[in-house]
């Protein structure tokens, strides 16, 4: 699925409509415009308007047009494609296929080009004026000071918290699997377990990792992710990898080096 790796190449991608006015917003089925907006009120915000900005927080690509701004959030296999191009090429649990069906959202552009979502599941979302109120810091950059509220006074699993998109934003399954075989801590781990050292050698390992795998080409290129699998060892010390279902989601760990 889209993690934040894969939202900054969407960002990256889309940042060549900068400029360009938009002439037309479609979205086929009414349910994946977010919440009551209607789609006759966002047209009327956007048509006419100039694409000034794109923005990404976590996993939420921002598009600023005119006065208004619409968030596209990419559920479990959303992906974007700017004038006809696919800016990733593979993404787990999809198709790389495109069909008219998987196309959620169109804005089209009166110069040139246009901007589509595909997304077979579905899971996404157009948002109006999304609130960027609830996402915690983007995980890119995230501190040792601003995680270590996050493991504060909590028996939430360190896994649930990686995940929680309104304590650090960006990170889904992969990224956390990743992410806590690589810093050594057990994903099933209850937070406030977790020393201010091991808050600070996490933070670390998070922002080196998402830095790894980007150049990597995407949050599906760790080390651990060929071994997610039965059978599978850890690459570090070759011990058979548990697997378990940890805040809601398939967790693939080490038991020898993860505690
Ligand atoms: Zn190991």
């Amino acid at each position: 699925m889209p993690e934040l790796i894969e939202v900054e190449t969407y960002l990256k991608a889309a940042g060549r409509a900068i400029g360009r006015t938009v002439a037309t917003v479609s979205i086929p089925n009414r349910r994946y415009l977010a919440g009551d907006t209607r789609l006759s009120d966002l047209r009327s915000a956007i048509c006419g308007h100039q694409l000034q900005n794109i923005r990404r927080i976590g996993k939420l690509l921002i598009f600023h047009i005119g006065p208004a701004s619409i968030g596209m959030r990419f559920g479990m296999t959303g992906r974007l494609v700017v004038d006809g191009e696919v800016s990733i090429d593979e993404l787990l649990y999809t198709t790389n296929e495109i069909q008219e069906k998987h196309v959620r959202c169109v804005i089209t552009f009166q110069e040139e080009g246009e901007i589509a979502m595909i997304d077979p599941r579905s899971f996404g979302k157009v948002e109006f004026k999304p609130d960027e109120s609830r996402l915690g810091p983007d995980a890119t950059a995230i501190s040792t000071e601003e995680l270590l509220p996050v493991f504060l006074d909590t028996t939430a699993s360190v896994k649930a918290l990686l995940l929680d998109q309104t304590r650090i934003a960006g990170l889904g399954n992969l990224l956390c699997d990743e992410i806590t075989w690589r810093s050594g801590f057990d994903p099933r781990r209850a937070g406030h377990t977790l020393e201010p050292t091991d808050v600070e050698r996490l933070a670390s390992v998070i922002r080196a990792t998402i830095e790894d795998l980007s150049s990597r080409g995407g949050s599906h290129m760790g080390d651990l992710q060929q071994e997610r699998r039965q059978g599978g060892t850890c690459p570090k010390d070759g011990v058979p990898l548990a697997r378990d279902t940890v805040a809601g989601r398939t967790t693939w760990w080490c038991p020898e080096h993860q505690f």
